[in-house]
């Protein structure tokens, strides 16, 4: 996490001996101390002194010196045409940057031109469209301690707000541990912290951004909000929310020029943790249901999702994933909308093309009502409103989407004005003309009439001022600076009648008024800049006319995008072959049942994915077995991303699901996966999974992937299995716990409701295969060893091994491997027991083979001694499986040199 800056204002002392222009530029960074300012010269952005050395290393430009009357400084600056590229390094350097833009035309100004922030860019408050990914969010968030000392209760009050969409919402949270799951979900760019005091949220992605600790206080805070809500107290839960919300938006103002309050921020949303599926960091993060830091194909379940057609449906689809639902009844009307556009591939398709068509509604709203829109974004929000009216018809028949199609508005009023008064296709300039359309306005026709018949009359002057005078070479043209004028070559001075006067001397002809030419050009001049202006004018009351819509156009831009996210999960559900997933009562327990369920990344990258069943009644703890790479993961996560797919209203990758409403998903992986090891990742393993111990409920899923391991092997052990019996015996909360730790698989023969899985490895002449199908029972007791085997480490060396293996564990009847990989009397939830590749059989035949092989083979008794005794000094538990592959490698060379 790193701070956002300004400038030391150092140059401060320098204000008054610099010329005005450079004093003014101190002056507005001393009003803007935190930020980097960068000052409207012409066409570019420039930066003097200490600001200018900053921007010139950072964005790779060239630093001069300038000299003026008071002596010398440097000076960088960026063009204005071409600043984004530059603005986004200076953000990513953590700058925030302010814009003092001139307000005032430097032809009119007498002196100096007047400047004035009129934006200052941070990393959570970027509204530029260049600046922003297509159908992203950017949220500036802030987190306030509810106040103990004025009697409230613990807690936290969390505020988001998305400066370029003006979305804005609020929650309370119990803990610090659910501040960060909240932060995690919302993932906002900048948080803010009041001045200089010690910050409560939790370290993260985001900037950590000092401001001014008065926004916070209550009495300021609740006067902000009063702008926005009619009673801030009824809507805001409590201090600390109101006090986090007061802050943002004041904050967000503030980035944008500090005009006042933001128009298209027009309502606050209240989110409550126990109105949504949870999901804490460490389920958002190993789920990798947006950011896949893992290696591999570097797709995130949101990739797989995501077809929708529209920046709209992108956030909306985004939103939806870090925010599952629990409410029965909405997750089924999600359903079945999904349902009716699977099963009608036209409408599907004929929605998916319209919606295709829509404009970021979300982000043209916001400019609108900021005052930043230009004829095209008004073109653009014309656009889109027309496809409203055949979107409409064609959900018209669609019961499950009649909701969506009564809440479509079609805001004709809006459509009609865009379309009545702005030029098809308008320029991106305001002020010059070309932007609104003819008839639109009596006065503006009429200024373009006189205008035009001017220039004709202009056109025509020519050839009867030839006509008039006889001379043949006489033209008539036009120049910036002397305006119109006739020609007239020198050898035909003598023929120039007396009422022309001269304008202009060349070399080779003079050039000439008349005084109706004059009077003409007043005429054509006079009405061509009260044209522009007037048509300047004339569109900003449509733009504000068309901003008192912006609730309107908020809420058609929500509808279109949930049409496109469910839109998006039935192209995903028709191409991915995923079902719909039955929601069980609430009075049932939490039974997952899962027939044939896939991983929905994992699949699309396995040229054959094994499928495999889930059947856990509530509570149920499931111990999952099996070697490196069997395929333990893959599991535990397709079973937890059905469970959340089906609670977001989407189709699930399996072939039939019925599934309980769960309240939270809980994933805790061991820290041997975590490369930073040692010490501090055992702790921060250890007070994850206090958090679940304090937290899950029979509701709860848990996936626990190897925990326990970033300790020595007996205290992972006796932790993992402490844990285990807790989540069963008090919890009650379904578990899937993949690990190592063979010692847990007993635990299934002493309490009801725990059962042993486990995914088998099998050998075909020099190839082990994992089968990649869950199968009841415990995997071997010693799989290191197994696969030691079958890597071709000779038998009497596995044997010894597995002989070590018993005195470690005190077991010295498991001395077998081919004997257990099937526990058959465990009464075991999976169905599936598919006996073709029944590991057992396969793990026996492998032996077979391995024993025929080595049948001849004698070996000195004190080579296998010394190679048994490293065996045992290995500690498995913390090693690579690259060092373990070499450490194989070695010992089996040791035996080889026989
Ligand atoms: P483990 O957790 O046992 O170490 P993983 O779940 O990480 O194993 O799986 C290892 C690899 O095996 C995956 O990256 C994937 O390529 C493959 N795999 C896992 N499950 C399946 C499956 N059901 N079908 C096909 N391939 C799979």
């Amino acid at each position: 996490m790193t701070a956002v800056t300004g400038l030391p204002p150092t140059m401060a002392d320098r204000k008054d001996d610099v010329t005005p222009m450079l004093s003014q530029y101190v002056e507005l960074c001393e009003q803007h101390p935190d930020a980097l300012v960068l000052f409207q010269v012409g066409d570019f952005y420039e930066a003097f002194c200490e600001a200018a050395e900053e921007v010139a290393r950072v964005c790779e430009v060239t630093l001069t010196q300038r000299e003026d009357s008071t002596g010398e400084y440097p000076m960088a600056g960026i063009p204005i045409d071409n600043a984004a590229s530059y603005l986004e390094r200076l953000v990513e350097a953590d700058y925030r940057v302010a814009l003092a833009d001139q307000v005032e035309d430097a032809e009119e100004a007498s002196g100096l031109v007047d400047r004035a922030v009129t934006r200052v860019i941070t990393p959570g408050t970027v509204v530029e469209d260049e600046l922003l990914a297509a159908g992203s969010t950017t949220y500036v968030a802030s987190v306030v301690e509810r106040d103990a000392a004025n009697g409230e209760r613990d807690g936290y009050g969390i505020a988001a707000v998305d400066a370029s969409t003006g979305e804005c919402f609020v929650t309370t949270v119990p803990t610090r541990g659910d501040v960060r799951e909240e932060l995690d979900r919302i993932q906002p760019n900048e948080l803010l912290v009041a001045g200089d005091a010690p910050t409560v949220a939790p370290d993260g992605d985001w900037m950590e951004s000092a401001v001014d600790a008065e926004l916070f206080e209550p009495t300021v805070a609740r006067d902000r909000l009063a702008e926005y809500v009619a009673d801030p107290d009824r809507r805001l839960d409590n201090d600390a929310e109101q006090r986090a919300c007061g802050a943002v938006l004041a904050y967000a103002e503030y980035t944008q020029g500090d005009d006042g309050p933001l128009e298209y921020v027009s309502r606050i949303r209240r989110h409550d943790q126990r109105d949504q599926l949870r999901l804490d960091a460490a389920a958002l993060r190993s789920l990798e249901l947006f950011d896949n830091r893992g290696p591999g194909s570097g797709e995130t379940v949101f990739d797989v999702l995501d077809e929708t057609a529209s920046a709209l449906g992108r956030r909306c689809l985004d939103r939806w994933l870090r925010r599952p639902l629990v409410d029965r009844a909405a997750i089924e009307d999600r359903l079945d909308a999904v349902d009716a556009l699977v099963d009608d591939g036209v409408v599907r398709s004929d929605l998916s093309d319209l919606l295709a068509e829509a404009y970021d509604l979300e982000r043209l709203a916001g400019r609108v009502s900021r005052e930043r829109a230009n004829a095209r974004d008004l073109r653009a929000l014309h656009a889109t409103l027309s496809i409203v009216p055949e979107l409409k018809e064609r959900i018209a028949d669609i019961p499950a989407l009649s909701d969506h199609h009564a809440r479509l508005d079609e805001l004709r009023d809006v459509a009609t004005l865009i379309d009545e008064a702005i030029s098809p296709e308008p320029p991106m300039e305001l002020t010059e003309g070309g932007v609104i359309k003819q008839s639109f306005d009596d006065e503006l026709d009429a200024l373009r009439t006189t205008e035009q018949e001017g220039r004709e009359w202009v056109a025509d002057l020519e050839a009867t001022e030839r006509e008039r005078t006889g001379i043949d070479s006489l033209s008539v043209g036009h120049n910036q600076v002397h305006g119109y004028y006739i020609e007239v070559t020198n050898p035909n001075l003598d023929q120039v009648p007396d009422d022309y006067t001269r304008r202009q001397t060349l070399k080779n002809a003079e050039r000439f008024y008349t005084p109706e030419l004059k009077e003409r050009e007043d005429e054509i001049f006079g009405a061509a800049e009260r044209a522009d202006s007037l048509e300047y004018e004339l569109f900003c009351e449509v733009r504000e006319t068309v901003a008192a819509e912006t609730d309107r156009i908020q809420a058609l831009a929500t509808t279109i995008a949930e049409l496109d996210a469910l839109c998006s999960f039935s192209i995903a559900a028709t191409e991915g072959d995923y079902v719909r997933p039955e929601l069980r009562a609430a009075s049932d327990d939490a039974h997952i049942s899962i027939h044939g369920g896939r991983h929905p990344v994992v699949e699309t990258t396995q040229a054959e994915f094994v499928p495999n069943d889930t059947d856990l009644a509530g509570g149920d703890v499931a111990i999952i077995t099996g070697p490196n790479m069997s395929g333990k993961s893959t599991y535990m996560r397709q079973v937890a991303l059905i469970c959340l797919l089906a609670q977001t209203g989407s189709f699930v990758p399996a072939e039939a699901a019925t599934l309980p409403v769960l309240d939270r998903i809980f994933t805790r992986v061991g820290a041997s996966d975590d490369i930073a090891g040692g010490q501090s990742t055992f702790m921060r393993e250890m007070s994850e999974l206090t958090e679940i111990l304090h937290d899950a409920t029979d509701r709860s899923l848990v996936l626990l992937d190897e925990v326990g391991r970033g300790t020595s092997t007996a205290d992972g052990l006796a932790i993992a299995q402490a844990t285990t019996e807790f989540i069963h015996d008090e919890l009650d909360a379904t578990t899937l716990f993949a690990t190592h730790y063979h010692g847990l698989t007993d635990l299934a023969d002493e309490r009801e409701g725990v059962h042993n899985l486990h995914f088998a490895a099998t050998r075909e002449g020099d190839d082990v295969t994992f089968l990649h199908r869950v199968a009841p029972g415990a995997s071997s007791a010693s799989y290191g060893i197994e696969v030691a085997r079958m890597a071709g480490v000779p038998t009497p060396v596995v044997d010894r091994a597995r002989d070590v293996v018993a005195t470690m564990t005190g077991d010295a009847s498991d001395s077998s491997v081919a004997d257990n990989a099937t526990d058959a009397a465990d009464s075991h939830p999976t169905s599936d027991n598919d006996t073709a590749t029944d590991p057992a059989a396969s793990a026996a035949a492998a032996d077979d083979a391995l024993a025929d092989a080595l049948a001849e083979q004698t070996l000195d008794p004190e080579t296998v001694a010394a190679v048994a005794a490293e065996l045992q000094a290995l500690d498995i538990a913390t090693m690579t499986p690259l060092e373990a592959l070499n450490t194989l490698d070695s010992l089996r060379s040791q035996l080889d040199e026989e």
